[in-house]
Formats: C-alpha cells, structure tokens, sequence
C-alpha cells in the first residue's frame, strides 16, 4: 500500500480567551501577565460557599462568534459541571457545557489544497472557564500556582472531522483567528495562550472507517501544528503498515524533537461525570437578542474581500490576502484614504511591508508605524520625491524609528535627484564611461539602456528619477 493511498483525518478544538474586562463568574479582572494570584477573589479560589454569577458578555461575545461562523444558537442552553482533578482546578471542576451548548452546527468557509471552496463543519461552541496555571520552580522545588487565568473565559469550538490536510487545518485556523478578530471577541494572541488548539489527527484508506485517533492538547503555535500534524501523519501511516494497532491516546508535541510522546489514554465524556450547575439559571435567550447582535454584527473577512474586488478592483488573491487580517485591511483603507493610490498601498502591505514582518517573525498588529506614514511615503513616490528604491530605504527606517517619512529623506538626504541639468550630467559621464554600450544599443540590443540605467542609478545611489534617467538616455542614444 502506498503512502498515497492513505487519507489522514484532523478535526480541531480550539480554545479562545474571551476578552471581556471581568472573568466568567466573578468580577476579577481578566488582563494578562499580572503579578500571580493579584486577580483573584473566592469565586474564582473556589472558596467554599461562593456562588459564580454568570457575565453576561460572556453570552453576547459566544453569540456573536456562533452567528459568524453560521452557527444556530441554543434559544435554551445550560452549563454544566465537568469533573476532572487538577492541581491548577481549584475547585476540581470546570464549569463547561455539555448536552446544551450555545452554538451548534455551523462552518467556516476555506480553501482545499487544490483552492476550490471548502466548508469546515462546526459541531459545536460553548462557553467555559479556564484553569489557573502551574509554574514549575526553576530549581525543581515543585510547582507554584497562579490563579489569575482561572475564571477566564474561554469558547470552545469544536470542528467536525471535515480536515484532510496540515494545509487545511492552517487555512482553517487562520480564517477562525480572523474571524475572532474581526468581531473583536479575543485577541487572539497565541503567545499569550488565548487561542490554542486540540489537534486530532487519525488516518485510515478511503472507503475505510476512520482510524482511532490521536489528540494534542494545548497546542499555540501554527507552524508547530502543522508539523505534528505531519508528524502524526506519516507514523500513523507507518504503524498501519507494520500491523500496529493505534490507540486513541493524547499525545504530547514536543518541537526540539519534532516528535511527539504518549502521555495517557484518552478520558471519555464520561469519565468527567457531567452533570448540570446547580449554582447556576439556565441561559434562554429571545430572539430579538439574538436578532440584535446579528444586526451589529461589524463586516467580516469574507464581505470585505468582495467589496475590495468590487470597489478597489484588486485581484483575488490581494483582496484575500489583505482582509486575511483585521488590523491589515484598517491599516490598507486608512492609508487609502489618506494617499488615494490603492494599488501602491495595496502592494507596499503584500509586498515589502509583509516580508518585513516575516523576516521579524511580526503579526501585523505589531507594525511600529502609523497608517498615516505609510501614506505619506506613497504620496512622496507619487510626487517624485523619491524612487521606489529609496521607499524602499525609508520603509526599513519607519520600522526601526517610525516617524514622518518627509523627516527621514531630509535627515538622510535621500531626496530624488529630478534636476535636470544633475540629471543630464550623470547621464553623460555613464555613457562616456561605456561606449561599449552604445555601441550595444545601436546594434539593437535594448538590453544596454537597462545597463545605462543600473549604472545612473548605482552611481546616484539610487536618487536619481528613473523615469528621468531612461528618457534622456533614451534621447542621447538616438542621436
Ligand atoms: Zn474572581
């Protein structure tokens, strides 16, 4: 049997930090990376005889992220107790949902690895608290544990086994990231743990049953992701060839290795003996509230991709690739507004300003400058101030010392040489230096002016006005 012939099946939990100002059932305050245990109060220590009063954002943001995944939402809908020991749980339960969750049977649109359109079925969303955190003591003296994260709240989002590839399951994580963002219910940092992943990965023959499955808890990083899927993938495959039989067990990742290491056999719903909070009401909601949110709901990627094909006349893969991120696509139409040149924006963004990011391992939330200096940069080009070479200059300083691009060329003296007596005597030393080239050219090899031209601009460092430069010596060969 080939390794081809095999299809591996993912499906994704993903768990979301909600970003409410207050936790779940308390009114701590949920911000990250306070002192341990400074956001904490009986609630969320589970101090014997403190009832949880549920936050009603906590409804509204899990509404509003079931309504822009296409999801139904529960008219009646419950929390539930959900048992499990853990040092970090104080009150050795997590108040879940379990038959009646918020949300339920709703997709996200992606694309498959060939790009045609693929709908990714969510079975579910529902609300919960997080657990606090251990810190393990750097000299092996044992754990301490810090309660602020517990009470956060969180929405899970449970996929169906819909995902047939590392690729998938990336573009699948990617869309919800956006998706969270642009309906402003979490930030999404994934360095800060507020989006992280489940990850199954089973793999069976066509026309077969799905395999058992493997699952990865916790997993915040979407490089990492993609290689257990890998990972997984390729020993699953090999096991069924050897004749070895796969447990459903969860795994742990680990990323030096690239492997990952069995850590226990998989609980069953179960094995948490669910059953109702009792210190809680039931969640019903009217329809004029649903009705509401959906009506403020803001424009999501999908939309505002098909307004910039439509009104900005950018290709498919520009408009996707600039509404893939809400902080993007703010920054695109704000810096249009200012510069009125969408293409030039459109591609500084795609182009260098991406790369950049890339290269600096950025999001573009952490871009230093404004919408503002990107603009006036563009307009500087537009006028010909500067080349696109020397943009190209002031945008590295913009991310090192972010400041009006005018002040950066002064200081630096980059401004384009568009004098036309400067330019022509550059002009005339070039040639004068390389007759060969004349020669070239009048023998028809256009290929010398792209020469004459390189070697103007080598000289000016880079300051001189191309459009200038080809025309005059475009003028000089002809003569
Ligand atoms: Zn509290």
């Amino acid at each position: 049997m080939l390794k081809e012939d095999y299809e591996v099946v993912i499906g994704l939990e993903v768990h979301a930090e909600l970003s409410t100002k207050t936790k779940i059932f308390c009114s701590c305050p949920t911000e990250f990376g306070a002192e341990p245990n400074t956001h904490v109060c009986p609630v969320c220590m589970a101090m014997p005889g403190a009832l949880p009063v549920l936050n009603e954002r906590v409804v509204e943001y899990a509404v509003k992220a079931g309504l822009a995944t296409n999801c139904t939402i529960a008219r009646d809908s419950k929390n539930d107790r959900k048992n499990y020991f853990y040092p970090d749980l104080p009150k050795s339960y997590q108040i879940s949902q379990f038959d009646k969750p918020l949300c339920e049977n709703g997709y996200i649109e992606i694309e498959d690895d060939e790009g045609n359109p693929k709908k990714v079925r969510i079975l579910r969303i529902h609300i919960e608290e997080d657990a606090g955190k251990l810190n393990h003591n750097e000299f092996g003296e044992g754990s301490l544990v810090d309660l602020n994260r517990a009470g956060v709240p969180l929405i899970e989002i449970v996929s169906e086994p819909d995902i047939r590839s590392s690729g998938e399951a990336d573009r699948y994580l990617k869309k919800l990231k956006s998706i969270l963002q642009y309906i402003e219910v979490s930030d999404c940092k994934m360095q800060e743990g507020s989006l992280r992943a489940d990850v199954n990965v089973s793999v069976h023959k066509p026309n077969e049953p799905f395999g058992e499955r493997h699952e990865m808890k916790n997993m915040n990083s979407f490089k990492s992701i993609q290689r257990a899927i890998e990972y997984e993938r390729e020993a699953q495959i090999s096991d069924n060839e050897n004749g070895v039989k796969i447990n459903r067990e969860t795994m742990r990742w680990d990323d030096v290795s690239g492997k990952t290491f069995s850590m226990r056999d998989k609980e069953d719903a179960q094995d948490y003996r669910y059953f109702p909070e009792p210190d809680l009401v039931a969640i019903k909601l009217s329809e004029e509230y649903i009705a509401n949110i959906q009506k403020n709901l803001p424009e999501l990627p999908e939309s505002r991709k098909a307004r910039y094909l439509e009104e900005y006349k950018l290709s498919e893969k520009d408009s996707r690739m600039l509404t893939a991120s809400k902080y993007l696509s703010n920054m695109f139409e704000e810096a249009l507004a200012i510069c009125g040149n969408s293409k030039a924006v459109a591609n500084w963004l795609l182009s260098d300003v991406s790369r950049i990011l890339n290269e600096k391992e950025l999001e573009p939330d952490q871009i230093p400058f404004t919408a503002e200096q990107l603009a006036k940069m563009i307009m500087l080009i537009d006028k010909g101030t500067i080349s696109s070479a020397i943009a190209k200059k002031v945008l590295e300083e913009l991310f090192e010392t972010p400041k009006n691009p005018e002040e950066i060329i002064q200081e630096k003296g980059w401004i384009q040489i568009s004098d036309e007596g400067a330019i022509k005597e550059v002009v005339m030393r070039i040639l004068e230096n390389n007759p060969q080239s004349i020669i070239d050219f009048k023998n028809g090899k256009d290929r010398a002016l792209g020469f004459l031209v390189g070697q103007a601009m080598k000289e000016t460092k880079g300051k001189a006005n191309p459009q200038m430069l080809n025309q005059m010596f475009l003028e000089e060969l002809k003569k």
